[in-house]
């Protein structure tokens, strides 16, 4: 991949995005469409079909008539495997007209585009039609007289929310476990970042899925959105995104069919580093990179830097210095390391947390405020607030943004104290050379996700979510699988 290939794609235009419905690109019922802006210069890229509630209702009857008809869950599962299978070589086909298509869309820098986004849905989706023919059910061990079958049978009707970061790496992370077990498929994609994803569900239909199977339909999340969430026809919705938005899908569920909800949310994840990790320098470059790689926009950022008294001073500049090194600049370079916040809102909000934390007695190590204004995109410098107290804004809230917060402590007990004080329970850190300390601090930290050493590892065979209010059940790996699936028994007298 060279940089001249991304240029020549810089300024393609963008077709009119429609919804996918049965099979078949439509408008918005009504004829309504919402402008689309990159974030890379605030000008508009084109305009995408504002859904309607009717839209959403199409959909998901769309999705019932091809689950109930068996067009793709009464396949052979080698044939489901088949398309699954062709859909990820049309995605890593298309692989730099999609990451530079999602780059203009949502903001993130080009090289973790490259990898995270196109290159981790195909293989997100090769991994789930690998696994498709390999997960069946179970005999139970019961008494001689009867023979007790254990089927797993898809749900039906799965409805799916995702966020604006990464949207093709999180919509592959439920479409494909879901469409493996033979499920339908009703896709929301965000409002700032549709486009790359509805590109891969045309994909799919090229793959040779059969119409109605996978459907997708743009818009705001509050009608369509809560449309799928108030929806008597959707048996399960998986969901990514924020905690407020979470709590409304809980209630609509609450208010409608009782469907089975899914939440991974946000998190305030602490990285911890004591006075004997093995080696500070790479802990801070690592820090760095775990905060402001695509500009704070990951679910799992280390946001909170929980550093020991002693070395304090001393490994905040470090800090300061590697993510000084991090290049800010044109989200499409290949050498850019921190591309743009989503959108406008997003920046502003961003900024106003920054000032909430000096506010509240924080003080600005690095950054604070937005850059590159002259591109008329959306900019934040990486920015590091020190002295911010464990009950105040910065350490409660999640930014979602280029915002580091920086908490000392004495001792382990207090790094725990402090790593716990959130609501959240997605991601965490510790660094040291002493063994029993790591094990101590994995088992004491309350998260999903631990790391030792290190920060951000991925790999489609290692479960990811979150506890507490980070949100409940777990994407890739097999145990994913559990989402899409009922257990159904069946007793046989012998
Ligand atoms: P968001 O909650 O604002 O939006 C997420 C999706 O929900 C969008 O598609 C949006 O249109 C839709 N939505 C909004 N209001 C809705 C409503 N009333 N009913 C139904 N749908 C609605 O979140 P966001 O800002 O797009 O995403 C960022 C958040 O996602 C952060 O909190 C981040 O930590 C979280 N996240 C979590 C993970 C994880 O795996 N745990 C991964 C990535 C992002």
């Amino acid at each position: 991949m060279d940089q001249s290939q991304i240029d020549a794609l810089r300024s393609a235009s963008v077709a009119v995005q429609l919804h996918l419905i049965g099979g078949k690109a439509v408008p918005a019922s009504d004829g309504a469409t919402m402008e689309v802006l990159s974030p890379l210069d605030g000008r508009a890229l084109t305009t995408m079909a504002r859904g309607t509630v009717a839209d959403m209702d199409a959909a998901i009857a769309a999705a019932r008539a091809a689950f109930d008809d068996g067009r793709w869950a009464g396949q052979p599962p080698a044939a489901r495997k088949k398309v699954l299978l062709r859909w990820a070589d049309l995605i890593e086909r298309h692989a730099l007209e999609l990451a530079v298509l999602g780059v203009r869309d949502n903001g993130t820098e080009i090289a973790m585009a490259l990898k995270a986004e196109p290159a981790s849905a195909a293989a997100t989706i090769r991994y789930y039609a690998e696994a498709l023919d390999k997960v069946y059910g179970e005999i139970a061990p019961t008494q001689g007289d009867v023979l007790v079958l254990i089927h797993k049978e898809p749900v039906g009707v799965v409805g799916a929310i995702i966020p604006w970061n990464f949207p093709l790496m999180i919509g592959a992370w439920k479409m494909a476990p879901a469409l493996a077990m033979g499920n339908s498929v009703v896709l929301k994609p965000a409002e700032t970042a549709s486009l790359s994803l509805m590109r891969i569900v045309e994909l799919a239909q090229e793959a040779g899925l059969p119409a109605g199977v996978l459907n997708a339909v743009t818009g705001e999340g509050a009608v369509v959105g809560a449309a799928m969430g108030l929806s008597m026809d959707v048996d399960v919705l998986v969901f990514t995104g924020s905690g407020g938005t979470g709590r409304k899908l809980l209630e609509y569920a609450a208010r409608s069919n009782l469907k089975r909800v899914y939440l991974e949310l946000g998190g305030k994840s602490p990285n911890i580093i004591f006075a004997d990790a093995p080696d500070l320098a790479e802990a801070a470059k690592v820090a760095a990179a775990g905060i402001f790689r695509n500009a704070g926009q990951v679910c799992v950022a280390g946001s909170r830097l929980v550093v020991e008294m002693s070395i304090h001073d001393d490994f905040v500049a470090e800090v300061a210095r590697a993510a000084t090194a991090m290049r800010m600049g044109d989200p499409l370079d290949l050498g850019t390391a921190i591309g743009a916040i989503n959108s406008a809102q997003q920046l502003a909000q961003n900024l106003a947390f920054v000032q909430k934390g000096l506010a509240e007695g924080g003080q600005l190590a690095l950054g604070g405020g937005q850059v590159m204004q002259d591109t008329g995109g959306y900019f934040m410098a990486p920015t590091i607030v020190t002295g911010v107290a464990p009950q105040s804004t910065l350490s409660q809230h999640e930014v979602f943004g280029p915002v580091l917060a920086v908490t000392p402590f004495e001792n382990e007990a207090e790094a725990i104290q402090i790593a716990n004080a959130t609501v959240y329970g997605l991601a965490g850190a510790v660094w040291t050379s002493n063994l029993g300390r790591a094990h101590r601090m994995i088992r004491a930290v309350r998260t999903g996700v631990m790391h030792v050493n290190t920060y951000g590892g991925a790999d489609g065979t290692v479960p990811l979510g979150g506890v507490g209010q980070s949100g409940n059940g777990q994407d890739k790996s097999l145990h994913a699988l559990e989402k899409y699936t009922n257990l159904k028994t069946a007793w046989i007298k012998l």
